[in-house]
């Protein structure tokens, strides 16, 4: 039983390892395709673009921007409902709290459907959503897609 118990442990580092080899290959590969394609453009996001080295520059509008623009707009543009799960322009989110509109008598009431939301470039915490025909603004925490 104990070289039983010996060969169950073996088993288990050699999965771990082979996981660990696995996911350094796949992180090489995902490398190389960085090294051989460009971004589209992060302002009108057309495909044909370049990078000279040090800037990568749009070939359809002409903006320019480096790694570090396109790594702050990841971290900056992301959407998160209450679940965590991204959120993009044009999606049918659900409101999962009942919610005073400020300046107005309006209650959105949880279970609201709201269609269509649009992201707001400056501010990851809240999105529009059209409500019964009244564009608002939701904090992001009480919807759900
Ligand atoms: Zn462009």
């Amino acid at each position: 039983m104990l070289n039983n118990a010996f060969a169950e442990r073996l088993k288990q580092s050699v999965q771990n390892f082979a996981h660990c080899h696995l996911s350094s290959i796949f992180g090489k590969i995902q490398f190389k395709n960085d090294m051989t394609q460009t971004p589209p453009c992060i302002k009108c996001q057309s495909a044909v673009t370049y990078f000279d080295g040090s800037l990568f520059h749009c070939t359809e509008c002409f903006h320019e921007w480096t790694q570090e623009d396109m790594d702050a707009a990841e971290n900056s543009a992301k959407v998160l409902d209450s679940n965590g799960n991204e959120l993009f322009d044009g999606d049918d989110v659900t409101v999962i709290k009942d919610l005073k509109v400020k300046g107005s008598s309006m209650v959105v009431k949880r279970g609201t459907r709201a269609r269509g939301i649009r992201l707001s470039a400056d501010d990851p915490t809240h999105v529009q959503a059209k409500v019964d025909g009244q564009t608002i603004f939701i904090l992001t925490e009480f919807l759900k897609k």
